[in-house]
């Protein structure tokens, strides 16, 4: 790949449904049987609903090791709890970057009996040498988040990395993450350069927008992976759109997963459950 290439979307795919937590219906669109992973992203789901019966029983405790959980609110409210004695309220806007490390107990319970409640949780994959860390928890308000108007139409949320001078208020993540959200209004343009080595897609969640010099559509509900390349174009059509863009570093080493635990090898993995069940997270 040469590094002066322009990105391209090399796949377009839907998520499935999906239940998780105690009951909490969701879109998987990283981790299901067609798309395991794109490294170092471990999953991706979608979450959105008028309905208090598909999250009112949101995530009662349960573990992790070896990797990160994000939590990226669009509306509703969440609460997060973990036995590292964190806690937090999860707004619309706000986003949590949980470093789980050697290991965490945590819940994220509706703070809400009704209304909407929709967002992202993403897993990133942590390195070898990170992956036994001390668990860390970013818990990022909304107003914190920087917001930069490109003045082509474009509205960007830098989460993490950066975008138009500004940084995200997430740092300090082994595998280097950009996650921007992204609102084009109509025939709106964005455009943005990145490690031409990085793993990058997006993921549509409101209208409809064309990626890459081929101008590639991807509608609403889908997502689009990305070639190597520096160079990254999106545009809109007389609807306008939205969608998250994410990329990071591929860690290149192998993955051994068992549900809440991620790690290399599968003795590490039977290790991640005997110090789970000894109480040791
Ligand atoms: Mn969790």
């Amino acid at each position: 790949m040469s590094a002066s290439q322009t990105r391209k979307v090399i796949r377009v795919s839907r998520g499935m449904p999906a239940s998780d937590g105690a009951g909490v219906k969701l879109t998987r669109v990283i981790g299901t049987p067609q798309l395991r992973n794109l490294d170092p992203f471990l999953m991706l789901d979608a979450f959105g609903s008028e309905e208090a019966g598909d999250y009112i029983a949101g995530f009662p405790d349960h573990p992790h090791r070896g990797f990160e959980t994000v939590t990226y609110m669009l509306a509703g409210r969440m609460q997060h709890q973990d036995n590292k004695g964190n806690k937090g309220d999860l707004g619309p806007g706000s986003v949590q970057w949980m470093t789980a490390g050697r290991g965490i107990v945590h819940s994220e319970m509706p703070l809400q009996e009704s209304g909407r409640m929709a967002g992202f949780q993403l897993w990133v994959n942590l390195p070898a040498k990170d992956k036994m860390c001390a668990p860390r928890y970013q818990d990022i308000a909304a107003e914190e988040i920087p917001t930069v108007n490109s003045g082509n139409g474009a509205t960007v949320k830098v989460l993490a990395g950066n975008y138009g001078g500004l940084a995200g208020p997430v740092t300090a993540v082994a595998t280097d993450p950009t996650y921007l959200d992204v609102t084009l209004a109509a025939q709106g343009a964005f455009a943005y350069s990145l490690e031409p080595e990085y793993t990058s897609f997006a993921y549509v969640f409101e209208g409809a927008v064309s990626f890459g010099d081929d101008a590639t559509a991807v509608k609403e509900g889908e997502l689009a992976v990305f070639s190597e390349g520096a160079g990254l174009s999106a545009r809109a059509g007389a609807q306008g759109g939205r969608f998250i863009l994410l990329a990071g570093r591929p860690l290149k080493e192998p993955i051994a997963q068992y549900g809440p635990f991620v790690m290399n090898t599968m003795d590490e993995i039977e290790q991640a459950v005997i110090d789970f069940q000894a109480g040791k997270f």
